[in-house]
């Protein structure tokens, strides 16, 4: 959709809860969206979450079933689910979409075949994507395929925070290096008069939540990194989790993207980085895109000071890439340069302006690396 030259745009999940022992309200709020509620997720997350979900359902007469994602988020996989869903001709109205990312954007995908109402359970604060109407297709040779959209967002997003204080660090610290960047790309989109994903204007709206976005995870990542070790959601997990959950999928959202998104097109072109999880190469692009901000020396050493902490990658190196050498570099350059938020920057950048700043970055870090 694209609105008039001047018309602004807003949109979110129309409603979130957050906090420890959330997933017990699942039944009641199923029931204000639906009679026919299904689950999916993999057999993991069913695990995790099912006995109290299912039980919490009953309470309202909901009969919960499941459908059990296998791999990954491919059409293939939907259409078997889909044809699950109808098989004895219930007509199912409301779609659990529960699990980290997998089982979000499958069940995203399940809901809008179905038709049906979209309630998010995310069982890690690993990405932006739970509060979005976005999510993307696969192909059966695990390459992205598509970005696709839902025809709105989420009716729902129920966080529980015991559940998400469990998760793998790594998938926290992913979460942490995705949502850093959504101020600054959205600042860039801004400055080029950029649209967002709802096809308007940003909004003073988007900008603030932004703002408290990036203040929340500066101030509270350490701390609430602290709390996986207690298993217990601290206020700082709490404040952490609906930055990296409800602030980053607003903000980019309202804002868009810029270029620590476009380097995601680049990276995965050398394959030992696949290994390494999304907001890691979002954090890293974020370093290349302050450079390419002619960002001063002392402003890059602050940001070099909070990724160590928190244990983003600062260079190649730690994406997992087998060197930083030279060609390295230009194939990750060349394959950025496909991105569509290119579009979104102060001026036109070539592969050549990707490769001074990718190099820089490796020369800076390796500089400070001694000192940590
Ligand atoms: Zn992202």
């Amino acid at each position: 959709m694209n609105a008039a030259a001047n018309v602004r745009a807003f949109g979110s999940a129309h409603r979130y809860f957050q906090g420890p022992g959330a997933l017990a309200m699942t039944g009641e709020l199923a029931a204000s969206l639906g009679r026919e509620p299904l689950l999916i997720c993999d057999a993991i997350v069913h695990g995790l979450l099912f006995p109290v979900a299912s039980r919490s359902c009953a309470e309202h007469d909901l009969p919960l079933r499941w459908g059990e994602v296998r791999g990954d988020v491919t059409r293939r996989a939907v259409r078997v689910l889909v044809d699950e869903a109808r098989a004895d001709g219930r007509h199912v109205d409301l779609v659990i979409a529960a699990g980290g990312g997998k089982g979000v954007d499958t069940g995203k995908a399940v809901a809008r075949e179905l038709g049906a109402r979209l309630l998010v359970l995310p069982t890690s604060a690993s990405n932006d994507g739970p509060c979005s109407k976005s999510f993307v297709f696969y192909d059966d040779q695990h390459r992205m395929e598509s970005v696709e959209q839902m025809p709105r967002n989420p009716d729902v997003v129920l966080v529980d925070t015991e559940l998400l204080v469990k998760a793998p660090r790594a998938l926290l610290v992913s979460g942490i290096g995705d949502a850093l960047c959504k101020l600054y790309e959205g600042a860039q989109t801004r400055l080029a008069g950029g649209r967002n994903l709802f096809g308007g204007l940003n909004t003073i709206a988007a900008e603030q939540i932004s703002v408290a976005c990036d203040r929340v995870i500066r101030a509270d990542s350490v701390a609430a990194l602290g709390a996986l070790d207690t298993g217990r959601p601290s206020a700082a997990f709490e404040r952490l989790t609906e930055a990296l959950v409800l602030l980053s999928g607003i903000a980019f959202e309202n804002s868009g993207l810029s270029l620590a998104h476009s380097i995601t097109r680049g990276l995965p072109l050398i394959a030992p980085i696949t290994q390494t999880l999304h907001g890691f190469h979002v954090g890293y692009g974020l370093l290349v895109q302050f450079l390419l901000e002619n960002r001063s020396d002392a402003f890059m050493a602050e940001q070099f000071a909070f990724y160590r902490a928190v244990g983003l990658a600062v260079n190649l190196r730690g994406l997992n890439a087998p060197d930083a050498s030279a060609e390295t570099i230009r194939v990750i350059a060349d394959g950025t340069m496909a991105s569509p938020h290119l579009k979104h920057f102060e001026r036109p950048l070539t592969a050549a302006d990707f490769v001074a700043a990718m190099t820089r970055l490796e020369h800076l870090t390796h500089l400070t690396e001694d000192l940590h």
